[in-house]
């Protein structure tokens, strides 16, 4: 392949030109070129290009992440567990689901953020869009998950929210619940009954379950796709004897149901869904609605992880509400759970941000106010030096809910 840039230049001019006039009506532009050359002949498809003015750049440089020399299933037996007592190496689900999905190496920065929350920090990655920071959290939080519904975690049972993801808009938590349905759709193949890991997404709109919730949960799941390779449609909701359930039209017998889904608010709470969606203002309601306990569990006092996801939309007065509202988590939670002074909470915060350049940073120091702060650990420094981009790396600030007073 060639690499001179001003004949790929040309090249690119040329392929515009034959999409332009394929897709145009050419009589205009035949008789533009035609006024312009004085009547020729010579066709509107070798002369258009000479027609269209370009400007550069036309290659643009990106810094792309190094990615790992070993292969994600050999990474994955490597890495710990977070439990001492469940055994080293990922959950054979996790592996199996990241190898279905095509991850043949992680990202260097994946590599570390994994093995950061396996090791139980604090830790915010940061990297461009498309890049997989998702999965750079998610699968560890997976594993934890696997863990502790073999009952590795005392402190977090088999039922129980695991994780909270947070994100700055409803579109946001949507997308992401569509990305969780289909590498949980993987995961729990080889899942049953309160094995399966369930998800839902709890905020301001998330129904009641009562039957005026159909409409708003049939429209919601018209545009996620069934994540089967049997059927070639989007999900579908029905009611069932006590609440509502997902569906797809898979022409076999076999498919794995969907009922890791939880579609309303009394399903989400009552399942104490492993992976729970929503916002920082649904999170505000649940945190001083003392009248609903569950729901203070669910979102308060059972997780093990709270995500933020995309946090650099968390700026101005959203960004000072939610760092004030993540303080308040802190201290209502360390209340309900009666923590004593010197107690430490085992919350792990998550954030992913998307700035310019990749890293991660984690921590699992605490102040005497409790509130996390955010260090580099010592190899983490070492990898910042390897691409010596200072400047260019967020700082704590960029964490709103972790700034200290
Ligand atoms: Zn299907």
């Amino acid at each position: 392949m060639s690499h001179d840039t001003l004949e790929l230049a040309e090249d690119l001019k040329r392929a515009y030109g034959d999409h332009y006039v394929a897709g145009q009506n050419t009589a205009t532009l035949k008789d533009i070129i035609s006024r312009y050359e004085g009547g020729t002949e010579q066709s509107l498809h070798e002369r258009l290009p000479e027609f269209m003015r370009t400007r550069g750049p036309f290659l643009q440089a990106l810094d792309l992440p190094r990615q790992s020399d070993t292969p994600w299933t050999e990474i994955a037996q490597t890495l710990p567990s977070v439990a001492d007592t469940a055994e080293n190496g990922l959950h054979e689900d996790v592996i199996r689901t990241f190898d279905a999905a095509g991850f043949e190496r992680l990202y260097q920065f994946q590599e570390e953020t994994a093995a950061a929350l396996l090791d139980d920090n604090h830790t915010l990655v940061t990297a461009g869009t498309g890049r997989g920071k998702t999965e750079s959290w998610l699968i560890p939080i997976l594993q934890y998950i696997c863990e502790a519904k073999a009952g590795h975690h005392d402190d977090h049972p088999p039922q129980s929210v695991k994780c909270v993801l947070t994100y700055p808009t409803k579109a946001l938590a949507q997308d992401q619940l569509k990305r969780l349905i289909e590498y949980l759709y993987t995961l729990n193949e080889t899942r049953t009954g309160q094995d399966r890991i369930t998800v839902g997404i709890f905020d301001g709109d998330t129904p009641h379950n009562d039957p005026d919730a159909f409409s708003y949960l049939d429209t919601a799941f018209k545009y996620f796709e069934c994540p089967c390779d049997d059927c070639a449609s989007s999900l579908m909701v029905e009611r069932t004897e006590d609440g509502y359930q997902v569906t797809h039209d898979a022409p076999s017998d076999l498919d794995v149901d969907l009922d890791f889904i939880k579609l309303t608010r009394e399903e989400v709470v009552d399942a104490e869904v492993d992976i729970l969606l929503t916002n920082p203002d649904t999170v505000n309601y649940r945190l001083f609605n003392i009248n609903e306990q569950d729901e203070q569990q669910v979102f308060v006092t059972q997780p093990k992880y709270v995500v933020f996801d995309e946090i650099h939309e968390y700026s101005e007065l959203f960004g000072s509400f939610t760092a004030t509202l993540m303080r308040r988590y802190l201290r209502s939670r360390r209340s309900l759970l009666g923590l004593d002074e010197d107690e430490e909470d085992d919350l792990r915060l998550v954030g992913a941000v998307q700035p310019s350049r990749t890293s991660v940073q984690s921590s699992n120091e605490s102040t005497p106010s409790q509130t996390p702060k955010w260090r580099s650990s010592r190899r983490t420094r070492a990898h910042l030096n390897r691409h010596s981009q200072p400047t260019s790396q967020p700082n704590s600030s960029q964490i709103p809910s972790t700034q200290t007073d």
